[in-house]
């Protein structure tokens, strides 16, 4: 469970695992909705034959914004469509990152972190971002 008190972000426990530790479902970190969760991908092996393997997979809300440092580092998040945008102020894209640093354990680029200045990019849909 977070540790943390958040103001914007309502769902700091935003990853799902299961018993072996494999991501099952991702959360908006600020409104709880559903981005990743497992999808059904249809596949073919070389002599034709057809299956079907379950993995994670980004739905239709799912979006990355880059969050510029003072340093001139960036840092990726997701979210859902409707929470992401280009205006968010430095204090709520630092929520966003302690919740990533929560989740991941890794508080290596905190320092860093907390000088968010800004968004640089929106996308919507998984990767792309540099
Ligand atoms: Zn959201």
């Amino acid at each position: 469970m977070a540790k943390y008190n958040y103001e914007w972000v309502k769902c700091p426990d935003f990853v799902t695992r299961d018993d072996q530790d494999n991501i099952t479902e991702i959360k908006c970190k600020v409104c709880g909705t559903v981005i990743m969760g497992r999808i059904e991908r249809h596949k073919e092996r070389p002599d034709g034959t057809k299956y079907i393997i379950e993995q994670l997979g980004p739905y239709y809300n799912y979006t990355e914004i880059k969050i510029g440092m003072q340093d001139g580092s960036a840092h990726v998040t997701n979210g859902c469509d409707k929470c992401l945008r280009k205006d968010l102020p430095a204090d709520r894209l630092i929520e966003l990152m302690l919740a990533d640093a929560e989740d991941q354990k890794n508080w290596s680029n905190w320092d860093i972190w907390r000088t968010a200045t800004g968004v640089h990019v929106v996308k919507k849909g998984a990767g792309g971002i540099e």
